[in-house]
């Protein structure tokens, strides 16, 4: 098997993390910037945040021959505060040249607040005057569907984004069709206890569609599972799905997605 984890939060998981995730078919991973389980202090913690994301981690990752890539922004727990959030949008410029920067993300809204949207627009135009890709995060409380329709309205508005290049995570089975119907691409997020189990992910696969649409373990500081992906993989060839249509799901859906940027490159 092989496979691609397009969204991990590796700087909260240990080397046997990496080890596993190789082990079972991993051929690169992609990490967004997000929320620590903590507010940081200052600008500061998100400069070195950013050069963790962007220098310490592809190193860490290359001891286990990974490629290591990263997407940045302040996440929507943290944009709350627009004066903090203006300031680290203004940090984020500098680091867009590092090689393994693929875009802006993941952005969003987690309480559907207006600082919250404020701060989306500020990340959308960031996006488009750079020419980045975006990974949008949706909000996990009760009013996911008002935030997708929200998030969709915000990036739809911005004539200078086209939706091929936006990726809209932690679908379910309410947000997955309007996600795909505006021409965005759709991912799922693999979690033991909320968000969407492998079991689920494969039946929102048999009933809407395998085009646009990747799967992602997430795999931050919460309780998570770094090999929710080759997991899920099993479970779709457990119900019969072809080999070949597993690995367009598990590998070269998110390699074209991820390939919109020049720099998302496999040796
Ligand atoms: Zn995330």
């Amino acid at each position: 098997m092989r496979y691609i984890e397009p969204h991990g939060h590796m700087v909260s998981r240990t080397t046997d993390d990496y080890q596993d995730m190789v082990t079972a078919g991993c051929a690169a991973v992609c990490e967004p910037a997000f929320w620590a389980g903590f507010d940081r202090s200052s600008v500061n913690g998100f400069h070195d945040y950013f050069c963790q994301l962007t220098d310490y981690e592809p190193k860490r990752a290359a001891k286990f021959g990974l490629p290591h890539f990263s997407w940045l922004c302040i996440n929507p727990k943290e944009s709350e505060d627009v004066a903090l959030a203006t300031d680290v949008i203004g940090l984020i410029p500098k680091f867009l040249d590092r090689p393994n920067v693929l875009g802006i993300g993941e952005i969003g809204l987690n309480k559907n607040s207006r600082n919250e949207m404020k701060v989306l627009e500020m990340h959308a135009d960031l996006a488009a005057r750079h020419d980045q890709l975006i990974l949008v995060h949706t909000p996990h409380l009760e009013d996911k569907l008002k935030g997708t329709r929200l998030i969709l309205d915000v990036l739809r508005s911005d004539k200078r984004i086209r939706p091929e290049r936006c990726i809209i995570d932690h679908v379910e089975e309410h947000t997955i069709q309007l996600v795909l119907d505006a021409g965005f691409w759709a991912g799922m997020t693999l979690y033991p206890e909320s968000k969407c189990s492998p079991a689920r992910a494969v039946d929102m696969l048999d009933l809407y569609s395998h085009e646009r649409i990747w799967m992602n373990s997430a795999c931050d500081w919460g309780v998570s599972i770094p090999l929710a992906v080759p997991r899920t993989a099993l479970e779709m060839k457990r119900r019969g799905w072809p080999a070949d249509l597993i690995d367009k799901v598990i590998y070269r859906n998110p390699i074209q997605f991820l390939s919109q940027c020049p720099k998302f490159k496999l040796p």
